[in-house]
């Protein structure tokens, strides 16, 4: 039987914490201000923006790093930053050895029209499948975190943002940016400076779990001691979506100037990452919910996706051949 689901987003009974009124709302649904939440601290939140762009812009070699997975949204931003900033931008991209072909041919066609210069970096992938298997199998993050997001996946995304952190300092970038969905990350914290005494503590709590697994080969993707001596620039982290309009049709026809296809290899929650299946295979087998249901949820709430499309994604079958290959390179087939 399929669980109950939220009235008025897509949250259902079996996620974390969750309770329902009589009308079936649920109280994430009655906690939220909405899609006028967001669009009452939009204004503030674009001020505040450009007024450090005009401050930082042109002061330093780049003027932002793009972490850049290749996929809607960070394509998006991107051409954003370049387009109508005017930034000096330098992209990253993580190849965590399960990057789709088309995002590989996307990620090229991009930089190369927008005229961006681009980093892949491929750890070693013997370093993440250690990573990965065990993530398939232990919670080793604090709790919290399952719920936005898949073990595996939170373990990739920590690799990602201490390396683009490190990139940035010793390059002295001021920010680093991502392409985080309104629904990902909320606008509140869509401008921040990243304060040294809280990279050091948020560092630890994923630093110090992959290092039991992995070992010192993961410590050049993260801090060391010297980034914390007072002689770095601590850069801002921004994700300018949660401030600007959203809408998936209108990112999916503006993207496709730039000869962007959607990857048919993937799952409904990712256009990039042929990992992303089998991690969301094993976080609904684990806890019975969907890794995506509160980035979707949130969507819904603030206007930003319809309800039966969030519904949609959340129903849609995992690609099985995505699974199938990913339990295959991770030897756990
Ligand atoms: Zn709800």
């Amino acid at each position: 039987m399929e669980p109950k689901v939220c009235a008025k987003c897509v949250l259902p009974e079996t996620f974390p914490r969750i309770s329902f009124d009589r009308q079936g709302v649920c109280n994430y649904c009655l906690d939220s201000q909405g899609k006028e939440g967001r669009e009452n601290k939009a204004v503030e939140y674009r001020q505040k923006f450009e007024s450090l762009v005009s401050e930082y812009k042109g002061k330093s070699s780049y003027d932002a790093l793009m972490c850049y997975s290749g996929g809607k949204d960070s394509t998006y931003t991107l051409a954003v930053l370049k387009e109508t900033y005017g930034l000096n931008v330098l992209a990253l991209t993580l190849d965590n050895g399960f990057v789709s072909d088309q995002a590989s041919r996307n990620i090229r066609n991009v930089v190369e029209i927008l005229g961006i210069d681009h980093i892949f970096f491929k750890p070693s992938f013997q370093v993440l499948a250690t990573i990965f298997r065990t993530c398939a199998t232990e919670d080793i993050f604090p709790p919290k975190t399952l719920e936005r997001a898949s073990t595996i996946c939170t373990s990739c995304m920590a690799v990602l943002k201490s390396s683009a952190l490190r990139l940035a300092l010793e390059k002295d970038i001021p920010f680093v940016a991502f392409g985080w969905s309104p629904g990902q990350a909320p606008i509140t914290s869509s401008i921040m400076l990243n304060n040294p005494r809280m990279v050091r503590m948020m560092q630890k709590t994923l630093f110090d779990p992959l290092h039991r697994i992995a070992g010192d080969d993961i410590r050049p993707y993260f801090l060391e001691e010297k980034h914390f001596s007072g002689s770095y620039h601590f850069p801002y982290n921004i994700h300018p979506l949660a401030f600007m309009d959203y809408n998936e049709e209108d990112i999916y026809r503006h993207i496709s100037r730039f000869g962007w296809k959607a990857p048919e290899d993937v799952d409904a929650n990712s256009t990039n990452c042929l990992l992303n299946s089998f991690a969301n295979v094993v976080h609904i087998e684990r806890f019975g919910f969907h890794p995506y249901a509160f980035e979707l949820a949130n969507l819904v709430r603030e206007g930003c996706l319809d309800r039966s499309g969030a519904l949609d994604k959340l129903r849609h079958m995992e690609n099985p051949g995505a699974t199938a290959l990913a339990r295959e390179r991770l030897g756990l087939a």
